[in-house]
């Protein structure tokens, strides 16, 4: 079982307030199956060569790290893979889009197929009649959901911590769909506050994370740090993810770990950890999104990320 490095961060609010903060580097688990990306698809991969099936189908957005990640392992483990892809302007001109969006061209030279669908057919995949109709037109193949997250998913997420992180206070992690949370949840010691910082709006993600979790656990989200929703991103978090860059060379991404560590440094400001206490930040990677990101910020004349 892989294990990643965990990494202190020093600096003056943390020795001030006595916190200490360590950063667990998933990031660096693989270079193109980032982070959490491939603690969700091993078993996949694993169930869908048991099953024996050769086509792994699932969805995303147009920048999102699990079809780039999903990408890379359909070639290394010699799947084929179609993403779902919400956006149905994007398939007008393929050509086009590839030439623009750095992360499904990796896809594409990756050898994934891409069917590109309309927002509002997007938010009815997860509808029986969807993957009827798909499979009709495809034949037999094997469904990994939106974000990879199912129960294989949380099982390869519960090994992202190791008995040696029972240390920690607090274990704090991104939370995009909630299937690495839940994962850490469940190899949390009952002493441990797992602190979920989801990206995006909304209050359904409790309700989900419950449902996969062992009860008797201890964990929160935090919704105050998801900047306006899901991949949106302003001026301040811009220029906090380049210093925390400057000051530690290691790398955010704008859409989940960037806004986590703005969080948990403002709840440090704001005495939301007593002192003495200690926090395992998990960097779940995501790192691919940032070229993408940094065409949209050029287009809206913000400032870019530079890590
Ligand atoms: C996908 C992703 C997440 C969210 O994981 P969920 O299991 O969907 O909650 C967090 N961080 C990064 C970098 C991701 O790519």
């Amino acid at each position: 079982m892989e294990s990643s490095r965990n990494q202190i961060i020093n600096n003056k609010l943390l020795d001030e307030k006595g916190v200490t903060l360590v950063i667990k580097r998933e990031d660096e688990i693989h270079p193109y199956i980032s982070g959490n990306k491939y603690r969700k698809l091993k078993y996949n991969l694993e169930e869908a060569k048991k099953q024996g099936l050769k086509n792994l189908v699932s969805f995303g957005g147009a920048y999102s790290n699990h079809i780039s990640a999903l990408s890379y392992a359909g070639k290394k483990y010699g799947f084929e893979t179609l993403g779902i892809i919400r956006g149905d302007e994007l398939g007008d001109d393929l050509e086009k889009t590839l030439a623009q969006n750095p992360t499904l061209r990796f896809a594409h030279e990756n050898g994934m197929k891409f069917k590109f669908v309309s927002r509002e057919a997007y938010r009815e995949k997860d509808n029986p009649d969807f993957k009827k109709a798909l499979q009709s037109e495809l034949g037999e193949f094997y469904w990994i959901p939106e974000g990879g997250t199912n129960d294989l998913a949380i099982k390869g997420c519960e090994e992202i911590l190791t008995d040696n992180d029972k240390k920690f206070d607090f274990i704090c992690v991104a939370v995009g769909t909630g299937g690495t949370i839940s994962g850490i949840i469940n190899k949390a010691s009952d002493q441990q506050t797992v602190l979920g910082f989801p990206s995006l709006k909304g209050e359904f993600l409790e309700a989900i994370i419950k449902e996969k979790t062992m009860p008797g656990k201890q964990w929160k989200l935090i919704h105050a740090y998801h900047f306006g929703g899901y991949a949106k991103i302003n001026k301040n978090l811009i220029s906090f993810i380049n210093d925390f860059y400057q000051q530690t060379a290691i790398p955010l991404d704008p859409v989940y770990t960037g806004k986590m560590m703005f969080g948990i440094m403002d709840l440090v400001q704001k005495d939301f950890f007593n002192r003495n206490s200690s926090i395992l930040m998990v960097h779940t990677g995501g790192l691919q999104g940032v070229e993408g990101m940094n065409q949209r910020l050029l287009k809206k004349k913000l400032p870019l990320l530079d890590v």
